[in-house]
């Protein structure tokens, strides 16, 4: 049955619902470019405005999800567990927790993304070890997965092209920050992925899409619906954003900083938020897969395959078979010292300011096309509550040259507010909604 394109449009911008007919329709019709770009901006600015309901939002995530090929992993008989992050600055956890929990005897496919806008990307980072390669063909994916337990590759032009279509789109019309289509972006990739259970990282505030916890939940919420009623288990993690997870922000750096946890337990203390957030979100990927019985049972499970070196080995396997020499990562640009000129407590940062300070010194992308530097990043010196003092080093700066490191220096400096008062710390982890399926 075919629908006039128009029809569609004007029925979600009077808010009123579309049949699941019409939904797969305008996905199978956009994904064969048989719908103009331009109708298609003004469907999704129709759906930003007006949302949409779980049941529309579940067959925008199907309709997606079969636009393109989709993975059975069924050959692999153990449990198969992803995590997803919805996107920050300095996170760098896949690399972490990947390790861990394939270490555990269960599979972990993971398919991960590039930076855009100011948060960065998984694929971008391991691109940073000279040799690694995340555009391996589906079949490529299923062996390793097999041999090793673990694999992190990008999108293959098969998996969810209508995603890819309408993602592009939504990054260039104002229309990203509509929940029905993350959820409906995020969820298609993961089902087409061959998992059976999945844990998200969904983030809030300065540098994360979703600005206030709120929202985060409601965005949680219906991700993990959406999951589950597509059979899959869905734990969320709601974790904060509002500094930078770390201190290492870039490529090669943020490489640099996961190794350093992997390696070397006396580091644990200096990346303590990364370290608790990859052994969180590992021990809820080890409670789904069967693994631990609860919580604390995954958290220690997590924490001695880190200190074993076990997890170290597992990515060090990962980056060999995919080609990677972690022997030739890049090092930093020699550092500049950003010093603030004032006395106090850091009241807060605005974290969606660094990513672009990033873009600035090309850590980070302004298009999709434009070619990331390894090298370039920034180690933030200082977290929220810390004191400081005049002359005091807040970040180092690693770029190319002066000419881009003063502008992205003048960002980062705005990015950081002072107060007179002791300020206290939030909390990493604001809480967990654990799947609600068996
Ligand atoms: N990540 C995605 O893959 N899609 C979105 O829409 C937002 C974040």
């Amino acid at each position: 049955m075919a629908f006039l394109v128009r029809e569609i449009i004007k029925k979600k911008r009077d808010g009123e619902i579309l049949t699941n007919e019409e939904i797969d329709w305008l996905i199978q019709a956009y994904a064969k470019d048989e719908i103009p770009d331009y109708q298609m901006a003004a469907w999704a600015m129709a759906v930003y405005q007006k949302g949409m309901t779980m049941v529309e939002a579940a067959q925008l995530t199907r309709a997606m999800q079969y636009s393109g090929e989709v993975i059975d992993l069924s050959f692999i008989e153990k449990p198969k567990v992803d995590k997803h992050s919805t996107g920050g600055v300095g996170d760098k956890t896949s690399m972490i927790v990947g390790s861990i929990v394939a270490a555990n005897d269960v599979c972990v496919p993971m398919m991960a993304g590039r930076g855009l806008g100011h948060s960065g990307g998984t694929l971008d980072k391991l691109e940073s070890i000279p040799g690694f390669n995340t555009q391996l063909s589906v079949e490529k994916f299923k062996q390793q997965l097999k041999e090793i337990d673990h694999c992190i590759i990008g999108q293959t032009k098969n998996i969810c092209p209508a995603d890819k279509k309408l993602y592009a789109l939504r990054d260039v019309t104002a229309t990203i920050e509509s929940i029905p289509l993350i959820c409906a972006s995020i969820m298609s990739k993961k089902l087409a992925e061959g998992i059976d259970a999945l844990v998200l990282d969904v983030k809030y505030g300065t540098g994360a899409f979703m600005k206030t916890q709120e929202k985060a939940r409601e965005l949680a919420l219906a991700l993990q619906a959406i999951g589950e009623a597509n059979g899959k288990k869905v734990t969320v993690l709601l974790t904060t954003m509002n500094q930078v997870l770390g201190h290492f922000v870039g490529n090669a750096v943020e490489i640099w900083e996961c190794l350093e946890i992997l390696k070397d337990t006396t580091s644990h203390k200096k990346y303590e938020d990364t370290v608790i957030l990859s052994l969180a979100l590992s021990s809820e990927m080890l409670c789904l897969a069967g693994r631990a019985k609860n919580f604390d049972e995954g958290y220690q499970l997590a924490k001695e395959t880190l200190e074993s070196g076990k997890a170290h080995e597992k990515f060090e396997r990962v980056c060999h078979a995919q080609g990677g020499d972690l022997k030739k990562l890049p090092t930093a640009y020699d550092p500049i010292d950003l010093t603030v000129s004032e006395s106090g407590y850091i009241r807060s940062i605005d974290v969606e300011q660094i990513g672009v300070a990033g873009i600035l010194i090309q850590a980070g992308r302004k298009k999709i096309d434009d070619i990331i530097d390894p090298r370039s990043g920034f180690e933030i010196l200082v977290k929220i509550g810390d004191k400081v003092e005049p002359g005091q080093p807040i970040a180092k700066v690693f770029a190319k040259n002066k000419e881009s490191a003063e502008p992205a220096s003048d960002v980062l400096r705005h990015a950081f507010q002072f107060s007179a008062d002791t300020i206290s710390k939030e909390k990493l982890i604001g809480e967990t909604i654990v799947s609600t399926r068996g």
